[in-house]
């Protein structure tokens, strides 16, 4: 097939079925006739340039390769339809998971007198301890100054405030040992889910 009509663009040619006069388009193999619908097929000879009905072979095949297109397009659609449900099922699931661990973090926050919280920690029962060892060297120096009779009693002070000291210090350090471990579970299990749902 050469250049189909090239020296002849724009000049009409016969429906090789109904021979209506139809107009050709430089670089057109196969047209439909306008009048009676016919797929038709370009064809030269070494003298002239006409159409012939096409062949069936040819239209089946432009029939199988539309279908073909069409298939894969929808298959193309669903797959993406699928990930995208499958990425919001994901995101419901960790945020349901998120929700869960921030109720559960709520009841080891740590409130403070501005109304703020935050996560405890061993550097907290460190300093309770410290402040405890201080008030107890201190309170007993001080007592020293009292006459005798009275600094037994006045060393009661600052032991009471020790223990007390030393007691919430290891409440803290256990809540904030305990939130340790909740918070790395949590992490890791969150990891796993995460990867789980990919
Ligand atoms: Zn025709």
């Amino acid at each position: 097939m050469g250049d189909v009509g090239a020296a002849i663009r724009g000049t009409a040619i016969p429906c090789g079925q109904c021979g209506a006069s139809l107009e050709l388009e430089a670089g057109v193999r196969f047209l439909k006739c306008r009048f009676c619908g016919t797929s038709l097929e370009v064809k030269e000879s070494a003298s002239a340039v006409y159409t012939e009905v096409k062949e069936l072979r040819e239209e089946l095949k432009e029939i199988a390769e539309s279908l073909g297109d069409a298939k894969r397009e929808q298959e193309k659609e669903r797959a993406r339809k699928k990930k995208k449900a499958a990425r919001q099922k994901r995101d419901r699931e960790l945020e349901a998971f998120d929700r869960a661990w921030n109720a559960k973090r709520e009841g080891f926050l740590v409130r403070d007198k501005n109304g703020g919280s935050h996560e405890p920690t061993k550097g907290m029962a460190f300093a309770l301890w410290g402040v405890g060892a201080f008030g107890l060297v201190g309170g007993l120096m001080f007592a020293q100054n009292w006459p005798p009779e009275h600094r037994a009693k006045a060393s009661l002070i600052p032991v009471f405030f020790a223990v007390a000291t030393f007691v919430m210090g290891i409440f803290q350090y256990r809540s904030s040992a305990e939130f340790e471990i909740a918070k790395r579970r949590y992490q890791r299990e969150r990891e796993r889910l995460r990867e789980s749902l990919e």
